[in-house]
């Protein structure tokens, strides 16, 4: 998404997680916790992958998106679909994004990254076509028809 930024990257304690599991240093049984809600989220908002499970093998990794973020007020903690978080970064400040990969199998879970979504990170154009889109889709009229809009006073 183009307007994503601090993205945070996991993989490399992922991947210190899966050799020891590989090392026997810890159970599959401490890395494959995931919780009746997390299961639930990756069945009812998940993004599928071709990523297999890197434990069991036997069915590939679902993205769960978390979002967190005090504009969100009661939604904040939600699993969202993915093509929702377009939407929610045209119309809240900030808000914050953190993926977890659920295995629906096994139950392995790993935060795999996190990253910041917004109105914040758009430029001033961006901004105008976003209120242009947004002004006629609520006023049920061509964008056209809809008079000015007000300016971002932007940074
Ligand atoms: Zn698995």
């Amino acid at each position: 998404m183009r307007t994503q930024r601090q993205v945070v990257d996991y993989s490399l304690q992922k991947r210190a997680v899966l050799r020891d599991v590989h090392n026997g240093k810890i159970g599959t049984l401490e890395v494959c916790d995931a919780s009746p809600y997390l299961k639930s989220a990756a069945r009812f908002h998940g993004e599928p992958t071709d990523d297999r499970c890197p434990i069991c093998r036997r069915d590939n990794l679902t993205l769960v998106h978390y979002i967190y973020g005090d504009e969100l007020k009661q939604s904040a903690g939600q699993a969202r679909k993915l093509a929702e978080l377009p939407v929610l970064a045209m119309t809240l400040r900030e808000f914050q994004v953190f993926v977890v990969e659920v295995c629906q199998s096994c139950a392995w879970n790993h935060l795999t990254q996190q990253y910041l979504l917004g109105r914040d990170a758009l430029t001033a154009d961006e901004l105008d076509q976003v209120e242009a889109v947004a002004a006629s889709a609520a006023a049920g009229r061509h964008r056209d028809s809809v008079p000015s809009f007000p300016r971002w006073d932007g940074r």
